[in-house]
């Protein structure tokens, strides 16, 4: 194909450019303006929550998520170690330390060994957690690629334990439970803390962006006056508290809402996309698509090629090498963030499936624009290719 299929490309077929004209023209482009308060209520409307604070990132939503519930030094956040590193980061940024549990097959955190982490390696008074005379705080769950963690092993025992939950679901906008005991409910308004991302790559897009939910409104409030330098008087430069030039502006929320009006489109395309490669691949001995958990509606924002290492051995790297001169753009999963330079001194808890999956997950193209063409396009190359490594 003459044509290069990126993994993940940004997808404007909407009013964005309406939009964005409008705030131009209106000369409302920091972050005062309309299109700010319109995507706070359309994306709080689309999650069914009362309030949702909009930011530059999603590190940001992290990052003061973290700050609303207290986390400091002293404190450890309990986290997975198979994710973008933007998750684990706003740890350090609180000065409190990140301990690394191991995933389950959905690559998200696993209950079961977050559960043995607290019983077993902890001291639990009823009250407080305590590992090593640290604190135990709280836990970023990260969604990863779409898909939703375990949300109903994970807040029992996060309850049980007085565990604040800080969900990162900056890749899993429109992922919900269908069944069970949170059915409805969407990644990130399940903890206490939901955090989101509009960056290039996710689902939808605002260039840069990113917003943070909570169970409790005041502290979105809060969250949202701690973005704006924390000013305490709309007309003179009063400052209780230290702040943060956190706030989405205006030119990005107009995008914002362009983009959230197309978000139920984007999600079917993803899903029906998601069907066709589960297809092509279903034969193949060399490589095949992973599921998503059950009980769920997934945004299928990445899909994740396993590539069977019983009959593969070449490394991820040639792999994706090869892919690129056949004009496909692909990219592994993220390195361990433990095996970071940052991290490496940090404790580690029962790490075997992330360390399985980092050697054996390939991204393959998920654009909303991609063709049904394209995709068969991909999948047969990928077949092909792996075929000749095998034999090799
Ligand atoms: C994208 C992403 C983030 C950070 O979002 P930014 O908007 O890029 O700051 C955090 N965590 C995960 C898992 C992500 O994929």
């Amino acid at each position: 194909m003459d044509k290069f299929i990126p993994l993940s490309v940004p997808n404007f077929e909407g009013n964005e450019r309406k939009y964005v004209d409008d705030a131009v023209d209106k000369v409302w482009v920091s972050t005062g303006g309309s299109y700010v308060d319109r995507f706070e209520c359309e994306l709080a409307k689309y999650l069914q929550v009362e309030n949702v604070a909009v930011c530059q990132s999603g590190t940001s939503a992290l990052h003061l998520s973290l700050i609303e519930a207290n986390v400091s030094l002293g404190d450890i956040v309990l986290v997975s170690p198979l994710t973008f590193i933007a998750a684990v980061n706003p740890i350090k940024y609180q000065h409190a330390t990140p301990v690394f549990i191991d995933c389950d097959d959905s690559f998200c955190l696993d209950p079961i060994k977050l559960e043995s982490f607290c019983k077993t390696e902890c001291e639990w008074d009823g009250n407080l957690l305590k590992y090593r005379n640290y604190h135990v705080k709280a836990l970023v769950v990260i969604h990863v690629f779409g898909n939703m963690a375990d949300m109903e092993a994970i807040m029992d025992i996060a309850h049980y334990y007085n565990l604040i939950v800080i969900e990162d679901a900056t890749e899993a906008l429109g992922t919900k439970y269908i069944e069970g005991k949170y059915k409805g409910k969407f990644a990130g308004t399940i903890g206490d803390f939901g955090a989101f991302s509009f960056n290039g790559n996710k689902i939808i897009t605002t260039g840069g962006g990113g917003a943070v939910t909570s169970n409790v409104s005041s502290k979105v409030e809060h969250m949202r006056f701690l973005s704006t330098q924390a000013k305490t008087d709309p007309h003179y430069y009063i400052h209780d508290e230290i702040g943060y030039n956190y706030r989405m502006t205006n030119l990005q929320a107009a995008l914002g809402v362009a983009q959230l009006e197309e978000l139920p489109v984007f999600i079917k395309r993803k899903q029906h996309n998601y069907d066709v490669y589960l297809n092509s691949f279903k034969d193949c001995e060399y490589c095949w698509i992973l599921p998503f958990r059950k009980g769920i509606s997934s945004n299928k924002w990445f899909y994740s090629l396993f590539i069977n290492r019983e009959r593969i051995k070449t490394p991820i790297i040639k792999i994706i090498e090869s892919l690129k001169e056949k004009n496909i753009e692909t990219r592994p999963i993220w390195g361990l963030i433990n095996e970071q330079k940052p991290y490496q001194e940090e404790v580690t808890y029962l790490l075997e499936k992330s360390q399985f999956y980092a050697s054996r997950i390939l991204n393959i193209p998920c654009s909303t624009n991609i063709t049904t063409e394209e995709i068969n396009y991909v999948s047969e190359t990928i077949k092909r290719l792996l075929g000749d490594f095998a034999n090799e």
